[in-house]
């Protein structure tokens, strides 16, 4: 079973890898280990151990010691799992620079994909190699598609950039020249019926591929008039029909179909997925316009809300650029938060209770900062692209923050 995957995951996923990919080691010490499921850990830390043994080759003094202990991190870690979990493990370790030679520190981040690791992979490189994991995230829809006429009919699944064929079926209807010695009428008749036969059947295939996949969507192509037939027809089954977004004019059938069906639908599958979060937003607006007291917007607004556990929905902006930074007071103890513009800590001021030096204890961006407060409370979270006008409007207009609120908060 496919399943979808939030927004939440997907921007928690997409934020770690541009941090990932903004590190790079001193020497080539960074370790990128790939786990698929199923793997026992015993066999990977064997594994680990040859490639700590390879490593005491290394020329370089620093990079020996720091492959080593990266190899080293990712053994202490691994021995927390029992197993490898179900989607397999990603892990990244190394010495990451902080300043120059001899400032490094191990860092390590493992990492339980959304999507199964196929392969086992090792690598030891100046920079992580991402490309497994940054690729499981482009992968996130899925669509069903139906090319047919009235001689057969393909069904294939989308997923992000592949496709996979699952069947053709042919119908056996005859063609024009089967009409023989028979008259027209009532071989019109037999084609009808036999179509109609047809169109049943390309629903319960299309059932069997289709209906226990959680698709974003249906779209249904192919050469003349079929298509339209069989969907105004309302063959499919109902939840299939309702998931209908486009039925496209081919010029093929059968896979060469499928190739063309999804040539054509690119700017609709684009639209859809934008088209989603256009109407998040359109709906926080309306409830603004209509019954103000359900909806809150702004920083200091929701976050008010959000404490006091009554937002229902959550809509966030992922282009905000802010920072909520933790500091605590060296002397007493007493902590402040505060929002900045950048990451990097500029302003430090002294404790107000007692004067003594502050410290940051914490900096996460703002948006992580409100998707774990939302997750305290059990609101539900969607995070909003800029793509749209909506998007813009949410971030110019709203400060990319906006609430609504399990019930009225006058
Ligand atoms: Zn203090």
């Amino acid at each position: 079973m496919l399943e979808k995957r939030s927004s939440v995951e997907l921007y928690r996923l997409k934020k770690l890898i541009e941090e990932l990919e903004s590190k790079e080691g001193r020497g080539t010490e960074l370790i990128s280990l790939y786990i698929p499921p199923g793997r026992p850990i015993a066999d990977v830390m064997s594994h680990l151990r040859e490639e700590y043994g390879t490593a005491a080759n290394i020329k370089s003094k620093s990079t020996r010691k720091n492959v080593q202990d990266a190899i080293e991190s990712i053994m202490q870690r691994l021995k927390l799992f029992k197993t490898v979990p179900q989607n397999g493990l990603a892990i990244f370790c190394g010495a990451i620079p902080r300043g120059p030679p001899g400032t490094e520190k191990i860092e390590i981040y493992v990492i339980e994909p959304p999507e199964p690791i196929s392969t086992y992979y090792y690598r030891c490189d100046s920079r992580f190699y991402l490309e497994p994991i940054k690729e499981m995230l482009t992968e996130k829809e899925f669509y069903g598609l139906i090319v047919m006429d009235r001689s057969s009919a393909t069904f294939a699944i989308l997923k992000g950039r592949r496709v996979e064929i699952l069947e053709t079926i042919t119908s056996g209807v005859p063609g024009k020249h089967d009409a023989g010695g028979q008259s027209a009428r009532r071989f019109q008749r037999l084609i009808e019926l036999a179509a109609h036969d047809f169109y049943k059947r390309v629903a319960e295939h299309a059932e069997k591929h289709f209906l226990n996949v959680n698709l974003k969507g249906i779209i249904i192509g192919g050469p003349g008039p079929t298509k339209n037939e069989f969907y105004t027809g309302n063959y499919l089954h109902y939840q299939l029909q309702s998931k209908v977004i486009s039925v496209e004019d081919l010029g093929y059938t059968e896979e060469p179909g499928v190739y063309e069906l999804i040539e054509k639908s690119r700017e609709v599958l684009k639209d859809v997925e934008l088209l989603r979060e256009k109407n998040l937003v359109q709906n926080f607006l309306e409830l603004l316009a209509k019954s103000m007291n359900y909806v809150t917007y702004g920083e200091k607004e929701v976050r008010d809300k959000l404490e006091k556990g009554i937002v229902k929905l959550l809509l966030i902006s992922s282009d905000i650029e802010k920072y909520r930074v933790k500091f605590k007071c060296q002397s007493c103890g007493f902590e402040k938060e505060v929002t900045q513009e950048g990451k990097l800590v500029i302003v430090r001021e002294n404790c107000e209770k007692c004067g003594g030096i502050m410290y940051e204890e914490e900096v996460k961006s703002l948006v992580e900062e409100f998707i774990e407060l939302a997750e305290k409370t059990k609101a539900q979270v969607e995070i909003i692209s800029t793509e749209t006008n909506e998007g813009k409007i949410l971030l110019k207009s709203f400060g990319g923050i906006v609430a609504i609120l399990r019930y009225s908060s006058e």
